[in-house]
């Protein structure tokens, strides 16, 4: 009953359920995208194949804008254990979402707001990208690096009242990223997570009632660790890679050792392919400004880690297996490649 209410919403809303587990309802054309070959990004069409204010890019060359500084992010149930959530693989990647018991939910809304954004802006979903090995992932750069992991919390702008009707509006989306490096010690978050990864290893299987998780354990920590993030207008990473997102990136990362992105390696696509390698290209930034809230002249940043380095020793990089997931982005392709010989 719930896919046949869903059937019956605009189109928009279907092209962000491919982040979700409708796709099957969709035509051919529309469904057939995925991260390689024909159907991969250097194919995908209208707004990914012409937009001038696209997603993913790398973080470089900042600006300091002191007013991102001076309106810190103001975060609302972020802290709220998550109630009614369920966890999905779409085939695409995994998804945490919060099931509404239409206009029933007793759930605290989260939502965020200051940061320089433009309103308040109310969860929606969260989902990963992330590689076969961990020396790329991340569909953000930072400084020309890649991580093996980067989550994405996507908001709705709440004068629009639903994903759906914000998701294609400059102003309707706002999505946090964060990136994750690689420790040896396990990140207790995801021991959570994935214990039900195994449920949900092929495609449209849902896992429910995640408890004891709060959306705060997918960005880092707040205060001191919030107040420091990169900012620019961009799109959507996947079909039809509307230019409608507002992006904020966190500049601090989170950790995740290797037997747990193994969990998240072990799914599977619509394919019947390993899940992996499910993010985009970086895309030029066509006059963009990255915009950031932090004061000081420090590119080399200290992560506190060095994020070439990944502790899985049977990991290695093939030179053609980067080429292919570049496509014809020989120039991503090669940066990828000598950070993955750099880190060896
Ligand atoms: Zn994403």
């Amino acid at each position: 009953m719930r896919q046949l209410k869903i059937w019956n919403d605009s189109t928009i809303f279907f092209v962000l359920l491919c982040f979700a587990t409708f796709c099957n309802y969709l035509t051919e054309a529309e469904t057939q995208w995925s991260y390689t070959g024909e159907t991969g990004p250097s194919n995908w069409g209208e707004m990914c194949a012409v937009g001038q204010a696209q997603s993913p890019v790398n973080l470089e060359n900042q600006v300091y804008e002191k007013n991102l500084k001076a309106n810190p992010l103001v975060f609302k149930g972020y802290d709220e254990k998550l109630m009614n959530s369920e966890l999905t693989n779409n085939g695409h990647t995994l998804k945490l979402s919060l099931k509404s018991e239409e206009g029933n939910s007793t759930a605290i809304p989260a939502e965020i707001s200051g940061g320089g954004l433009n309103g308040t802006y109310h969860f929606a979903q969260l989902h990963f990208h992330w590689g076969q090995t961990s020396n790329y992932g991340s569909e953000h750069w930072m400084y020309s690096e890649t991580f093996p992991l980067e989550v994405h919390l996507v908001h709705y702008n709440k004068k629009y009242g639903s994903l759906a009707k914000a998701a294609a509006k400059p102003d309707g989306l706002a999505v946090l990223g964060t990136f994750y490096h690689i420790q040896k010690e396990d990140n207790s978050v995801f021991s959570d997570l994935t214990n039900k990864f195994q449920q949900i290893q092929e495609p449209q299987e849902i896992s429910e009632n995640l408890s004891g998780l709060s959306l705060a354990s997918f960005i880092p920590p707040m205060g001191s660790k919030t107040t420091e993030f990169f900012r620019y207008e961009g799109s959507l990473t996947t079909p039809g890679c509307y230019e409608s997102v507002t992006w904020t990136v966190f500049r601090h990362c989170l950790a995740i050792s290797e037997e747990q992105m193994s969990s998240f390696r072990a799914l599977y696509d619509g394919q019947g392919q390993p899940l992996v390698n499910n993010f985009r290209p970086v895309q030029p930034l066509h006059g963009r400004s990255i915009l950031v809230s932090f004061d000081d002249n420090d590119v080399e940043f200290n992560y506190g880690f060095d994020p070439r380095i990944t502790l899985d020793e049977s990991a290695t990089t093939d030179k053609n297996e980067v080429e292919n997931l570049y496509g014809d982005e020989k120039d991503g392709a090669k940066k990828i490649w000598q950070k993955s010989q750099n880190s060896q």
